[in-house]
């Protein structure tokens, strides 16, 4: 066992005895109330009386951290173990703060001047495999061009999103316990970059998205990324590979939306958060899902479920 396995083995114990020693100590304290009253109320006065006290006692301790560890271990469902995490963006890991806008993709067509209905047009033709994934870049990078999208535009675009609350010391926890973490996303890398902040590439072992190049401060191509839609399961088999996990269910996929329902053909298991424009009780796509509104509550769920 190396250093790292050890640490987390001990992370590990750490938080398994944080969450189960207040029931431990309510199954204690029960057991002692229950054998005063058993015992008439009374303290015992003599010897014997003292001594089937404690026994009766230690009993009810016994039976119930018993009954608590049992009700514990048969009602939880739990997961195969996992080795890595990939993680979508928009949605699972940041919001949009503009109300009824959801996507990168949505708020700069809106802030360059366009109707967001342009950019769900495109998606649609798309989505109808009208056009591929880079001419649907080629097509929006021209829209683009013609109102002159800088970086500067984009760093006020990131104004926009914000981090769930919570994210950054969850995915420190989730390091800490050895698990690898990856970021596959339908947005931009430079927004992604905005938005999270310089240590980004702290937290990620790889960060895939698409890409804006710029030359002389202008859009000269968006670079379509291969990683999305069908291409989410393709870059989870390629983690499975790489990390030389036993099984692609080593690794947990998290997303939210239609273009992250692919990545359960990996053979990865799925997690769905805070749904939008997916059915998160298809189990064929999504085997468990999940609304939070801090990271707190999803690292506790991935605790107690894949850890
Ligand atoms: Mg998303």
């Amino acid at each position: 066992m190396n250093n790292i396995e050890k640490e987390s083995l001990k992370n590990s114990l750490k938080k398994w005895f944080r969450n189960t020693s207040n029931n431990i100590i309510s199954s204690i304290i029960a057991s002692i109330v229950f054998t005063f009253l058993l015992n008439k109320a009374e303290w015992p006065t003599n010897i014997e009386k003292y001594k089937s006290f404690l026994l009766l006692g230690l009993l009810f301790i016994f039976l119930s951290v018993l009954f608590f560890l049992a009700i514990k271990i048969f009602s939880k469902k739990t997961y195969p173990k996992i080795k890595a995490i990939v993680f979508d963006f928009d949605g699972t890991l940041s919001r949009c703060n503009v109300p009824d806008l959801h996507s990168t993709w949505e708020l700069i067509w809106k802030e360059l001047g366009y109707k967001v209905s342009d950019c769900h047009n495109l998606y649609k033709k798309f989505k109808a495999k009208e056009f591929t994934h880079q001419e649907w870049c080629n097509k929006t990078c021209k829209a683009f061009q013609k109102k002159e999208i800088s970086p500067d535009k984009l760093k006020d675009i990131a104004q926009y999103f914000e981090l769930f609350d919570g994210v950054k010391d969850a995915l420190d926890n989730l390091k800490q316990d050895g698990i690898k973490l990856y970021l596959i996303s339908g947005s931009i890398v430079q927004l992604i970059q905005y938005i999270w902040g310089d240590d980004i590439y702290e937290y990620f072992d790889d960060i895939k998205a698409n890409i804006f190049r710029f030359k002389k401060g202008k859009l000269t191509k968006i670079v379509g990324t291969k990683y999305d839609f069908e291409g989410k399961a393709e870059f989870i088999r390629e983690i499975y590979r790489n990390e030389k996990l036993k099984s692609p269910g080593e690794i947990l996929f998290i997303g939210n939306s239609d273009n992250d329902e692919f990545a359960h053909k990996s053979g990865a298991q799925t997690l769905c958060v805070n749904p939008r424009l997916v059915n998160p009780h298809n189990k064929k796509i999504w085997h468990d899902s999940l609304r939070f509104t801090d990271y707190k509550e999803l690292l506790e769920f991935i605790e107690s479920k894949y850890l």
